[in-house]
């Protein structure tokens, strides 16, 4: 994707500059995404937190994972938008949504996590990554998700 790419949640009160390449964009279709978006599946970008300038007021929810961690999602103050969250498990990863990415068109989910409880009508590309649950490590998912942008680039 072209950098740096801005971004702003939905009514513009909080807008962003995402500098730094994206490791990969995963899509999740756990249970608790499909409740946190409203929405069929989560889809986010793997970005280093540096990498990201947020300007305008956010506020902070926390949530605790089944492993027990403290995951953090960061949303607009004025309309609630969430922006992005940052797991406790690895704090300089921001997980980017991409819908509020102000152009997503290049954004495409390099492996999808938790598609036992996917919604049927989503049909993945073929050759994607997927996994029935989630790898306990994220150093998976990324090499997954590498791999596979190789094999489409070769093709
Ligand atoms: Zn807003
Ligand atoms: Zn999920």
């Amino acid at each position: 994707m072209k950098l740096p790419a801005s971004g702003s949640c939905q009514c513009g009160a909080v807008t962003y500059t995402l500098s730094a390449e994206p490791l990969f964009t995963y899509a999740c279709h756990c249970h608790t995404c499909q409740k946190r978006t409203g929405s069929a599946c989560a889809v986010a970008l793997v970005v280093p937190l540096e990498g990201l300038a947020i300007e305008g007021e956010l506020v902070t929810l926390e949530r605790v994972s089944d492993k027990g961690e403290i995951n953090r999602r960061f949303s607009c103050a004025e309309c609630g938008s969430v922006i992005h969250g940052v797991g406790a498990a690895s704090p300089a990863l921001s997980k980017l949504q991409s819908g509020t990415l102000d152009d997503s068109s290049e954004v495409e989910p390099e492996v999808h996590m938790w598609t036992r409880s996917r919604q049927r009508w989503i049909s993945l590309a073929p050759g994607v990554p997927q996994y029935e649950t989630q790898p306990e490590d994220l150093t998976e998912l990324l090499q997954a998700s590498l791999d596979y942008r190789q094999s489409r680039a070769q093709a």
